[in-house]
This record gives structure tokens, sequence and C-alpha cells, in this order.
């Protein structure tokens, strides 16, 4: 039997409005992760070396490196006001919100992410193929220690 269409193949609207509330969401969102590449992209765009990035800026839990929390922080250390400070390098996950594997669900979508993000319903359609595309790079971008 064919596997069912997914509930979002007609595609998604989604325009991010800069509302800085996936920065926010520690809470419930955890760590922003990091890939090689993405310490490798954000090491240069602030002009550090790699290991001085590392050592200024992240942090590892179970073997998955992150952006490291100043102790009682509720936001990213590179939020200001609404304003990521590195958009231009930030890394894969904020690249890849809100099409992240596990918001794929229906219920979930509704709940935690259309409820959430005011950039959900607007802008242009990303058709099944792009987010497909998506959720892959992001799903390689967990799988990565
Ligand atoms: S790196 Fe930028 S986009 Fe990503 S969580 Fe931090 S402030 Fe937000």
């Amino acid at each position: 039997m064919p596997a069912k269409p997914a509930w979002w193949s007609a595609g998604i609207r989604f325009e991010c409005t800069g509302s800085g509330k996936c920065c926010v969401s520690r809470g419930e969102y955890g760590f922003v992760y990091l890939t090689r590449e993405d310490r490798r992209r954000l090491a240069e765009h602030l002009g550090l070396a790699p290991s001085a990035f590392r050592r200024a800026h992240c942090a590892q839990t179970e073997g998955h490196w992150h952006l490291a929390d100043e102790p009682g922080a509720t936001a990213c250390r590179f939020l200001e006001g609404t304003r990521c400070t590195v958009y231009e390098a930030r890394p894969t996950q904020c690249r890849t919100w809100p099409f992240w594997p596990e918001n794929m669900d229906a219920k979930k979508w509704d709940a935690e992410v259309a409820a959430f993000c005011p950039g959900v319903g607007r802008g242009r359609l990303w058709t099944e193929a792009e987010i497909r595309e998506v959720v892959a790079r992001q799903q390689r971008a967990d799988e990565e220690p």
C-alpha cells in the first residue's frame, strides 16, 4: 500500500518575521546545536580561530556541540533584542527552523510551531520537495556528533 501523503504535501507558507521567538524558548527547545561546519562558519564570522571560538562560545553535552548557555540564560547569547547578531553565519538549526524532523507531526506543528512562530502561514509557499530537503538537512545535522 503506498504511504499516506504527508499532511504538508501541498506545501506550507513560512517567512521569518524576525520575531526572535525561536531564539528565546531555550527551556522548551533546548540547546542551539552546532555542526562542525557551523563552528567553522561562526568562528570565521567572529574573526576567531576555531579553538578560540570553541573556548569562548561552545560546550558539549553527551558528545554534541552546542552554544554555551550563560547560567540562567533564557535567550541565545547571540540575540540582541529580537536581532540575531550572527545572522549571516547562524547555525544550521536556525536556518532549518521550522522544518525540523520532530516538528513535522501535525499535532506538534499546530501546538508548538504554528501557535508559537508568527512566520508560519506567512510569505511564500514552501513546496513538499523543498520542505523534505530542509528536513533532511536538519536530520543530517542531528546525526552529527
Ligand atoms: S544564533 Fe541567531 S538565529 Fe540562532 S538562536 Fe541564536 S540569535 Fe537566534
